[in-house]
């Protein structure tokens, strides 16, 4: 089970282990960050979204 790195809300995942959403990066790091949609529509921007990850 994937979490959204921002509310914690479960990311459902589909076939092939693909993510239904998107997965940050930050720059300069490997680490990967998934995202839920509903975060995704209250923060549009990856900025944004990165500076909301915990
Ligand atoms: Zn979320």
């Amino acid at each position: 089970m994937v979490k959204c790195s921002i509310c914690g809300g479960a990311i459902p995942e589909l076939f092939l282990e693909k993510i239904k959403g998107t997965v940050l990066r930050q720059p300069g790091s490997k680490k990967q960050y998934p995202v839920c949609f509903a975060c995704q529509k209250k923060w549009l921007t990856k900025e944004e979204l990165l500076a909301k990850v915990k």
